[in-house]
């Protein structure tokens, strides 16, 4: 069998290639020159597999879509708290490259805007860096999460610095604020080089699918960044990747996503894919005409909304049984939160009478963290009620289950503990 995922990628293909709306970048000089029928789409699964249609070899510049990757280098290098005195995290509702700057602080609203990108670029490496360090440090993160060694398309870059006056201005304005340190003309030319890198549908789409997977390169299953990291920058994706669309955006499509003037879209849904698009046309937003109707169509047609949810209620307690002294509780499944809370809501709304207690985790497909911090919290509570408390843990998948006392539950030898 031949998996239809790419006759579907295709499909919507087909059914968008004759939209000729919007108009090719032309601010920047060398992007005017790009050829508008070129159209690609890619997915990458957080399993690593990647699905293409169309000019998926294609390369193109990255520009915005540059600026999630730069904030998550950012945060990796300088922390949180530094970034965020600089930088903040608030939709601006205004054009990409509006001078968006929060009234009292001074800091650009957030680092999908023009003016929050540039401060971001500033902040890689570390204060007093050198101009080119920046860049190699965008360029080599990037690379990382492509999975292959980027370039910088340098004709690009500078026929955009030769028309970056909008830049500079944005940038002497938050030197004048403090915001910035260095020269705006340099850190303009590094941010306009982090741009300039080119990349292909697919690079975008495993790019896009590491923030999917917590920061793991699907790929090569590098942790290149950290999950809190690949959590934040998805959520400003989610706020603000769209500029002045980011609302309806989300209501309609619910992919944190990223565009750039070069007519590439980037999307992210944790735990599940990453989608680029490309096409060069864009609509008065600076957004990808034909690269929004693919997002809307796989956000309707593949249930990608990341606020749609089927799971409704959990199945984590799979069965209660009591024999002799012993009531066995059976867990299944994925223990989240959610199925936690089941297991423990059974245990206080009926107690178990029996001496002993024995956890029966042989069916469990994995504990997220709060779930096994939750799961051993019972055991412990149960245990300072005077019951006896053992694992059935064939598989090791509740991990340290310590009771936190320095009592260990007592371990059943691997069998079936259910009738
Ligand atoms: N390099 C472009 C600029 O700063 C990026 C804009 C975009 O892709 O939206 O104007």
């Amino acid at each position: 069998m031949r998996t239809p995922i790419p006759d579907y990628l295709t499909e919507i293909q087909d059914s968008l290639r004759d939209d000729d709306q919007g108009a090719v970048a032309d601010y920047i000089p060398a992007l005017a020159e790009a050829d508008p029928d070129l159209f690609a789409i890619a997915l990458t699964t957080v399993a690593g597999r990647t699905y293409t249609a169309g000019d998926c070899d294609v390369e193109f510049s990255i520009q915005s879509m540059s600026k999630p990757f730069a904030y998550a280098a950012a945060l990796t290098d300088r922390g949180e708290e530094f970034v965020g005195g600089r930088v903040g995290v608030e939709p601006s509702g205004e054009a990409f490259n509006e001078l968006s700057l929060e009234s009292d602080s001074h800091r650009p609203k957030n680092p999908m805007i023009n003016a929050g990108a540039i401060t971001t670029h500033q902040l890689l490496v570390g204060s007093g860096a050198k101009p080119a360090e920046r860049v190699e440090r965008a360029l080599d993160l990037f690379s990382a999460l492509a999975g292959r060694r980027l370039a910088i398309d340098e004709a690009v870059r500078d026929s955009e610095l030769e028309t970056a006056d909008r830049n500079l201005a944005i940038a002497h304005m938050l030197r004048n604020y403090g915001i910035l340190e260095d020269d705006p003309h340099e850190v303009v030319a590094g941010y306009t080089a982090q741009c300039s890198i080119r990349v292909s549908v697919r690079d975008i789409a495993v790019m896009a699918a590491t923030l999917a997977s917590g920061g793991i390169q699907p790929v090569t299953g590098e942790q290149v960044l950290d999950r809190a990291t690949a959590r934040k920058t998805l959520s400003v994706m989610a706020s603000a990747g769209m500029y002045d669309a980011a609302g309806s955006w989300f209501n309609d499509v619910g992919i944190p996503a990223k565009s750039g003037v070069a007519g590439g879209l980037l999307g992210a849904l944790p735990g599940q894919v990453g989608i680029g698009s490309f096409s060069p046309r864009l609509d008065a937003h600076g957004n990808s005409v034909r690269g929004i109707e693919v997002f809307r169509r796989l956000s309707t047609d593949m249930g990608l909304h990341l606020m749609d949810t089927e799971s409704f209620g959990s199945h984590a307690l799979r069965d209660i049984r009591v024999d002799a002294d012993t009531t066995y509780l059976s867990l299944q499944g994925i223990i989240d939160f959610n199925g936690a809370e089941v297991v423990l809501h059974r245990l206080d709304e009926a107690p178990p009478e029996t001496p002993t207690v024995i956890v029966d985790a042989s069916r469990v497909e994995r504990f997220s963290d709060v779930g096994r911090r939750m799961v051993i919290e019972g055991m412990r509570r149960l245990s300072l009620d005077g019951i006896t408390v053992g694992l059935a843990d064939p598989e090791e998948r509740l991990p340290d289950p310590g009771l936190g006392d320095g009592t260990m539950p007592f371990i059943v030898p691997a069998q079936r503990t259910e009738s």
